[in-house]
């Protein structure tokens, strides 16, 4: 098992399929983009699928998740999750995307053995969408969105972020269309995890605001902490349900003390939070014909050193330097 010294136990593995991504959303990516991983760099699909086996099969992983940068942006997307769908036992598998080219390939994914998608839009206006993404995309995510429940890719989960002074009107807005359209909304708190470095605590919106927001026109019942478990989205029953709204509040109601992650990059390293400085080399591991004990012995000494929380309350608190698209969110 991937234990740390708080007792938490890692069963859930993000692991980040690319650098790269089509947009250029100002929380994450500055405008002309980043210096990518060179090809040499990245995990072959072969290595991917070795790391994720020894996951699943030696240290209790059950569930995994594909990002990125953009995950559909990586060629032999369809092939790694029909392997990882062939493991004994099988992980539950969703993928985390920007929706931009998930029309022409949900079918494939939901043939290949993906569970689920995560899909992120942050606006239900096509000209703000272009000035947070820089791009004029919007109409795509909307049909990669329908092509993914069509699919069967459910519960389609949306996540959006909320910046001010551009769509944090937009709240009950967005959670009156995704309870039309039968999508999990969940808004996800702004973190300092931007390669610009532009994350300001001060004037952030916070879960505090969303709810308030949200409350202007719906009725929000707290779902009970024991179904919560570990998972990152606090959650509310609309109207009195069946429909749920989540908010995902990394930075103001911190959820560290059940995390059940750890992460993999896509040039093969261990991070056992998004904000942890430290990272741990598997790709080399890999490359110098490490056995799969030696493999995952490395894998569950990262993890026993995984800190208590992300610090982002310490005045001390220093950014990562990967920022999120690198690291895969
Ligand atoms: N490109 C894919 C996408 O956008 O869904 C996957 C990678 S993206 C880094 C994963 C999630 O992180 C997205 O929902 C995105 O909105 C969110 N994200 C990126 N930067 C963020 C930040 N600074 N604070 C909070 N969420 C962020
Ligand atoms: Fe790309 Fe996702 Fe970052 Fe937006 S949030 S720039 S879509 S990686």
């Amino acid at each position: 098992m991937l234990i740390d010294t708080y007792g938490r136990v890692a069963t859930d593995l993000r692991v980040s399929l690319t650098d790269r991504c089509n947009l250029r959303c100002t929380y994450c990516m500055p405008e002309e983009g980043l210096q990518w991983l060179a090809k040499p760099d990245l995990l072959t699909d072969d290595e991917i699928v070795r790391l994720i086996r020894i996951a699943v099969t030696d240290l209790g992983i059950e569930e995994v998740r594909f990002t990125g940068g953009e995950p559909l942006l990586r060629p032999g997307l369809v092939g790694i999750v029909e392997r990882v769908a062939a493991l004994e036992p099988r992980p539950q598998m969703s993928l985390t995307t920007n929706g931009i080219g998930l029309e022409r390939t949900a079918t494939a994914l939901r043939d290949a053995g993906l569970d689920r998608v995560n899909v992120s839009l942050d606006t239900l206006r096509p000209d703000v969408f272009q000035t947070l993404t820089r791009r004029k995309r919007h109409e795509d995510v909307l049909r990669g969105l329908e092509a993914a429940r069509a699919a069967g890719l459910t519960p389609v989960k949306v996540n959006s972020v909320l910046m001010p002074g551009l769509n944090d009107d937009e709240a009950p807005d967005l959670l009156a269309w995704a309870v039309e359209n039968d999508y999990e909304l969940r808004f996800i708190e702004q973190m300092p995890l931007d390669a610009q470095h532009g994350w300001k605590r001060e004037g952030m919106i916070t879960a505090g605001d969303i709810l308030a927001s949200l409350r202007t026109r719906f009725t929000l019942t707290p779902e009970d902490e024991e179904a919560r478990g570990s998972a990152p989205a606090e959650r509310w029953l609309v109207d009195g349900g069946p429909q749920r709204v989540g908010v995902i509040a990394s930075v103001t109601r911190p959820f560290c003390r059940a995390c059940d992650r750890t992460r993999l990059t896509a040039d093969g390293q261990v991070r056992t939070c998004l904000f942890a400085t430290e990272e741990t080399d598997l790709r080399a591991a890999l490359r110098s014909d490490a056995g799969d004990e030696e493999i995952a012995r490395i894998w569950k000494l990262a993890m026993w050193g995984k800190k208590a929380g992300s610090g982002l309350d310490d005045p001390s608190f220093l950014q990562p330097e990967r920022p999120m698209s690198a690291i895969g969110g």
